[in-house]
């Protein structure tokens, strides 16, 4: 009943047709005054798990969030959206803060943002005043803050653990995109909510691309890479603040409309960076990790690291800040063993030499990642415990053969190189070498040696592969240090004397499988010119609202009337992000432009190829007729009906028509293998015996991981 309510909610007020991960389950709970916590990844949809309840409670919904320069552009969104929001603080007027309190006393408010430090200050005056009015939720975001665990502790989110104490009736949701165990179980110790219900969604962005090539000319191969991306927009991550700088400069040179963004520059001309960028009035924002923390664009289509992420972490965050709209984005990383070497330096944590090798191992780990020759999601899902059971498809090595070959001469003519020149020389001086370089840099005596020029004809790249194959399988050995060297190790004897086989890898690029995904599928038939022409529409709306262009539509809702080309009001409420108030205010211009184009170019609606919403007769009379809800969903069932289309017709949640059926598993009226596929049984039943968790769901649940649901374990608990 409820989430029938939400449901409605969310396509009349959001525009949205459906519950993305664990939405719906948290919504849930917290209309049923339940305490949570949601884990999910950046752009998975955490706002909308409060924001929802919001509307449907009586009273205030408290959101507290770090994020200053956020709240502002959160509150216009949602204001856009017909929601009563405002925010406090310290960028706020006097005057303007009292509007807000006047606003919240005369109850018509339904979202209140306020940052923590606002939430606790000056005693606890600002509390009475929240007891004195009617506060239905608080919602605390990037709820990982209050662990010293995390990457982004911030003291003044230890104070939230009162709240619980002045409020010990209001539900309490925290968010974040950190999922890391330690953490969570921080966050529901230090805000007491011990008995919160937890939401773990999958942490894969199945729109990115994960791709990595060797940091050889990357500079020139970053030129080539935005040339292609031209109308675009990216973030170019640098280690330091002068490389960002100089880089944003020249690639200003070179025609590219790019900005610097670090904690260098001041605030001032930050904030302006960074709006300029929101609003995509600059195209390519070249920062250091200073930027991005709750950077809320949809759009972003590429990530680009020049420099080595620290660690596996960082790397994640910082490329999921591409492609939160769902649409095809990229991540590219520029790696080199060098880089690992250079971040050694930093990942000292002077006088604590456990946290120094905690460091060491996640650099460590994120080099592995680099030189990965397999599914590179795979491994990033593994990291973060969570298991993908096949090969994405959607990552550079998924697309590449890595075929093995005799490459014992090759091998020879390697370690022989070294041996000659005294292993007293770094990689590119070997590789010239072994080229017969005439570069001023080679030394005459080497010149004579027989070695010289025997791998003229070996391209450089290729030798650079081939180093880093033997090196990986210990013919040779890099040492440390700022100027590292290549020298031979005990395995090289035997290849030298001809006693050893050697196998390299043969790298060949498969067809591109991208084209094959949905999002890509979508993207290939929208009409690119409509989208273009849409996007001013657009863009005459958001300057004279001065709000970033995403907050009157996203760039994917832009898409979908770009693909499917809707012609009339009913049409356009078909599209996703399309609300009642938005159709209000946008629909009639975005309309006349799309039939506009229509006419001159002789095309017609296609809003019936999108995924057709099949109109199912219910059976609500049976209902009347003494049955119980759950005869109806087996009927339904047995006459062949999905459990997605159960759920659908009946209005009730997928998880409560799962319920439905498991009851019917000990009686044999549904078999077990109708509602778990077989393979994944024998995997439930040992979670369940190794876990012993009597009939606890959740803890098995949360071994499994995302790929098995709720229904499932309890369907294989009914049989045990
Ligand atoms: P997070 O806070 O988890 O990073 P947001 O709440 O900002 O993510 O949501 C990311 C984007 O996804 C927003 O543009 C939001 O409107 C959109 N979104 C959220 N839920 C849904 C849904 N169920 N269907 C479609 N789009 C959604
Ligand atoms: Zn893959």
């Amino acid at each position: 009943m409820n989430i029938a309510r939400a449901k409605e909610i969310l396509k009349s007020q959001f525009g949205y047709d459906s519950f993305r991960m664990n939405q719906e389950q948290a919504i849930d709970a917290v209309l049923q005054k339940k305490d949570c916590v949601v884990l999910m990844p950046t752009g998975g949809g955490k706002s909308l798990c409060y924001q929802i309840p919001a509307l449907m409670l009586d009273g205030l919904t408290v959101v507290i969030s770090p994020l200053i320069a956020l709240m502002k552009d959160q509150v216009d969104a949602l204001k856009n959206n017909g929601v009563e929001a405002a925010f406090l603080n310290s960028t706020q007027t006097g005057r303007e803060q009292t509007e807000v309190f006047q606003a919240v006393r005369s109850g018509k408010l339904k979202l209140l943002y306020v940052a923590p430090e606002r939430l606790l200050q000056s005693g606890d005056q600002f509390i009475d005043f929240l007891k004195s009015i009617n506060v239905s939720l608080f919602a605390i975001d990037e709820a990982h803050c209050i662990s010293s665990w995390g990457h982004d502790f911030r003291p003044e989110y230890i104070q939230l653990g009162r709240l619980k104490r002045y409020f010990p009736d209001v539900p309490l949701i925290a968010l974040t995109a950190t999922a890391d165990k330690l953490v969570r179980n921080d966050i529901v110790e230090r805000l007491a909510i011990r008995n919160a219900a937890l939401f773990v969604s999958s942490f894969n962005r199945p729109n990115i691309f994960y791709k990595i090539e060797p940091k050889r000319n990357s500079y020139a191969r970053l030129l080539e890479y935005l040339e292609s991306r031209r109308a675009e927009s990216g973030i170019v991550y640098c280690l330091s603040r002068n490389s960002a700088d100089s880089l944003a400069a020249d690639l200003r040179d070179e025609g590219f409309d790019a900005l610097a963004y670090h904690a260098g520059l001041d605030k001032e001309m930050r904030d302006k960076h960074q709006e300029l960028f929101l609003k995509d009035e600059v195209k390519i924002i070249v920062a250091t990790i200073a930027f991005g923390m709750g950077i809320d664009k949809s759009n972003v289509r590429f990530v680009v690291h020049m420099d080595l992420p620290k660690n596996i972490e960082s790397y994640y965050q910082e490329t999921g800040r591409a492609g939160r709209d769902g649409l095809e984005s990229e991540a590219l990383l520029f790696f080199s063993w060098g880089d690992i070497n250079k971040l050694k330096g930093f990942a000292e944590v002077e006088g604590n030499k456990s946290q120094t090798e905690i460091m060491l191992k996640k650099l460590n780990t994120m080099g592995a990642f680099g030189d990965l020759k397999t599914c590179r999601r795979k491994f990033l899902l593994n990291y973060f415990s969570e298991e993908l059971t096949e090969d994405c498809g959607h990552c550079d090595n998924c697309n590449t053969t890595f075929e093995k070959f005799d490459g014992t001469i090759i091998a020879q003519k390697a370690l022989s190189a070294v041996y000659r020149t005294g292993q007293r020389f770094g990689l590119s001086y070997l590789i010239d070498f072994l080229r017969g370089s005439q570069a001023k840099t080679i030394r005459d005596e080497h010149k004579n040696l027989k070695t010289y020029g025997v791998g003229a004809d070996v391209s450089k790249n290729n030798w650079f592969d081939y180093f880093k194959d033997l090196i990986e399988q210990g013919y040779l050995k890099q040492t440390e240090g700022t100027y590292p060297t290549i020298v031979l190790t005990e395995k090289s004897m035997d290849v030298l004397r001809g006693t050893e086989r050697v196998e390299l890898f043969k790298v060949t690029i498969k067809e591109d499988k991208r084209e094959k995904s949905l999002v890509s599928k979508l993207e290939h038939e929208y009409l690119k010119d409509l989208f273009d022409e849409l996007r001013q529409v657009r863009t005459v709306f958001a300057r004279e609202e001065n709000v970033p262009p995403y907050v009157i539509f996203s760039d994917a809702t832009l898409i979908e009337m770009a693909t499917f080309l809707p012609q009339s009001e009913d049409e356009m409420r078909k599209i996703s992000g399309v609300g009642d108030l938005k159709l209000q205010k946008y629909g009639a211009d975005f309309l006349e432009a799309i039939t506009d184009y229509c006419d001159r170019n002789n095309l017609t609606s296609r809003i019936n190829l999108k995924t057709p919403k099949r109109e199912i007769k219910t059976r609500t009379k049976r209902d009347q007729s003494g049955q119980t809800t759950y005869d109806v969903s087996l009927d339904m069932f047995k006459s062949g009906l999905s459990i997605p289309e159960i759920a659908e017709s009946r209005g009730i949640a997928i998880s409560t028509v799962e319920t439905h059926l498991v009851r019917f598993i000990p009686s044999g009226e549904v078999a077990l293998d109708d509602l778990v596929h077989v393979n994944k049984i024998e995997a439930i039943r040992n979670a369940i015996i190794r876990l012993n968790a009597g009939f606890a769901v959740a803890p098995v649940k949360e071994s499994l991981g995302e790929a098995y649901s709720y229904g499932e374990i309890r369907a294989v608990l009914a049989t045990m």
